[in-house]
């Protein structure tokens, strides 16, 4: 198979192939059609299985009406940052994050991120005003491992399932 045969935007389909990619790995021959159907998706899979593509290129670059940031920051570490963000939220008072035209929420190593106890951030993060609710985005979960509470979370909101073919 091609990325031809995958619903894939004419500037992202363009970009693989400049990329040298020819043949969609497992995990995006059968991921891509999920995401472009306006589905959920909860992916088990691997680092070097390919779902970096889905996770940055896919989900945020082609499905996105809107491609127009207002502001990109670019700093060498985290705690810069992080910095730079809450001088940012003091100085932009009552206008800087606002989250009602997310889209697309996005969880890489799912699993990672809850062994790191990122749990609290993330329930934070989705139940933050403006957020929208889990019928008006899309939410998309990746995982190297499929662990019991990675597993209930996922089948709590009905994800479709797309195992690593080995
Ligand atoms: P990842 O698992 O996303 O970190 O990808 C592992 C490596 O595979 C990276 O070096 C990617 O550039 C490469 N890669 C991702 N998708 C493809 C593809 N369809 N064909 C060839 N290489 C790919």
């Amino acid at each position: 198979e091609t990325f031809d045969e995958a619903a894939l935007c004419e500037s992202l389909r363009n970009n693989i192939s400049k990329s040298g990619y020819v043949k969609p790995t497992p995990v995006q021959k059968h991921g891509i059609p999920i995401i472009s159907a306006g589905r959920d998706l909860m992916a088990c899979a691997q680092t070097g299985s390919g779902k970096t593509l889905m996770v940055g290129g896919v989900a945020a670059s082609c499905f996105s009406e809107t491609q127009e940031p207002e502001a990109i920051i670019v700093a060498p570490t985290r705690e810069l940052i992080n910095q730079i963000y809450l001088e940012a939220r003091k100085f932009a008072h009552g206008y800087v994050v606002g989250l009602s035209k997310v889209r697309y929420l996005v969880l890489d190593e799912a699993d990672r991120m809850l062994d790191m106890g990122f749990e609290p951030d993330m329930r934070r993060l989705v139940g933050s005003p403006g957020m929208p609710s889990k019928e008006n985005r899309q939410t998309l979960m990746f995982s190297a491992t499929y662990p019991e509470d990675i597993q209930r979370s996922a089948e709590q909101r009905g994800f479709d399932r797309e195992q690593r073919e080995r």
